[in-house]
C-alpha cells in the first residue's frame, strides 16, 4: 500500500494562532475564569485538552461577567464586543487575519450603501459573525438558485464565507453579475482553504482511495470531501483513527490522506500509524505535507518505511 498525503493538509494558520492563544491564556491567567466562545475547533478531543485546562466553551457571556473569554478564529459580530464591555469581560480575540478582512469589508460596503451578499452557510459562526458587521441586514447564499429569491439592488457587494469552493463562488458571482447594475465582488475564500482544496482535488484524481480526516461538523473538512468525491468515489470521511475503513482499504494500491483545517497533527499520525502497521507490504510515505512534516515523527518525503508492514 502506497499512502500519500496532501501536500496541504491539517491546522492552518488560523486555527494554530487561536489554539496557541488559549494555551497561553490557561498558563497565564489565574485569578478569573476562561471561556471560549463556542468550541474553539471542530474537535472533540482538543476539546477534552482544553477543558482539562479549565478552558470550557460557552455560549451565553452574560452569565459569566468578569472572566476572560477567547474569540474562535471565526470571529463574532461587532456587537458582541459592546455587550462583552459591559459585562466586564476581557477578550482575547483569535479572529483569524483573513476572517476579519470579510468582516471589514462587509462593513465597509454597508456603510457605504451598498447591499451585502454573504455566500455562506447562514448557520456558520464565520458567517454569523460576518452578517453582525453590517447589522444583520445582509443576504445569505448558498446556492445559486438562492439569487433568484434577492431583491433588487443597483449597489451589491458580494464576499465569501473562507471555507466555500472556488466552484460555488464562480456559480454564485456569475448570476448575481447578471442581476446587480454595480457589483463589488471579493472573492475572500482563504489561502489556506484554497491551497488544502487544490491539493486534495489533485490527489483525489491519482489514488484508489482518499482519507479525509475531519470533525463531522468542521465546514472546511466537508467541503474536502465534497472535492474528494468528484474525483475519487471511494472516498471515506473519519474524524478519529477508530473510524478508519481498514477492510474496505485494505486491498487498494494507493490510498491519499488528506485533513481539515481544524485536524490536530496527532490524529493524522495516528492515522498514516495504522495503515502503516496493518498492511502486509511495505509501505511508502510518498509526500509528506509541507505544513506538518516538521512537527509529525513521522520519515521525511520520499523516505520509506518498513516495519510491520
Ligand atoms: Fe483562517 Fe482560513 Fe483557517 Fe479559517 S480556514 S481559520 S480563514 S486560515
Amino acid at each position: 500500500m502506497e499512502i500519500i498525503i496532501a501536500k496541504k493538509a491539517g491546522f492552518c494558520f488560523g486555527v494554530k494562532e487561536a489554539m496557541n492563544k488559549a494555551f497561553a491564556a490557561a498558563n497565564q491567567i489565574k485569578d478569573r475564569p476562561i471561556y471560549t466562545y463556542g468550541p474553539l475547533i471542530h474537535n472533540s478531543q482538543t476539546i477534552d485538552k482544553l477543558e482539562s485546562m479549565g478552558i470550557r466553551s460557552i455560549e451565553d457571556i452574560e452569565k459569566h461577567p468578569n472572566s476572560t473569554i477567547i474569540v474562535r478564529s471565526h470571529g463574532v459580530p461587532l456587537s458582541f464586543y459592546d455587550l462583552a464591555d459591559r459585562y466586564g469581560i476581557e477578550i482575547i480575540d483569535a479572529t483569524c487575519p483573513f476572517v476579519r478582512k470579510v468582516q471589514k469589508i462587509a462593513r465597509e460596503y454597508y456603510l457605504k450603501g451598498y447591499a451585502i451578499v454573504i455566500v455562506g452557510d447562514p448557520n456558520h459562526p464565520e458567517v454569523i459573525g460576518i452578517h453582525g458587521w453590517c447589522e444583520n441586514k445582509a443576504s445569505i447564499v448558498q446556492r445559486e438558485e438562492d439569487i433568484d429569491q434577492l431583491p433588487h439592488h443597483d449597489k451589491v457587494c458580494v464576499v465569501a464565507q473562507t471555507t466555500i469552493t472556488q466552484e460555488l463562488w464562480d456559480a454564485i458571482t456569475k448570476k448575481l453579475e447578471e442581476k446587480a447594475k454595480i457589483l463589488e465582488k471579493f472573492n475572500t475564500i482563504c489561502i489556506a482553504t484554497k491551497d488544502r482544496q487544490t491539493s486534495c482535488a489533485e490527489l483525489a484524481k491519482a489514488v484508489d482511495a482518499m482519507i479525509v480526516i475531519g470533525g463531522h461538523h468542521s465546514s472546511n473538512t466537508q467541503k474536502l470531501v465534497q472535492i474528494s468525491k468528484k474525483y475519487c468515489k471511494n472516498t471515506f470521511a473519519i474524524e478519529t483513527v477508530e473510524e478508519l475503513p481498514m477492510e474496505e482499504i485494505k486491498n487498494l494500491n494507493k490510498i491519499g490522506i488528506t485533513a481539515g483545517a481544524s485536524t490536530p497533527d496527532w490524529i493524522i499520525k495516528e492515522v498514516i500509524d495504522k495503515m502503516s502497521n496493518t498492511d502486509q507490504h511495505n509501505n511508502e510515505m510518498m509526500h509528506m505535507m509541507e505544513e506538518i512534516e516538521n512537527s509529525l515523527k513521522v520519515p521525511r518525503r520520499g523516505q520509506t518505511v518498513k516495519g510491520k508492514v
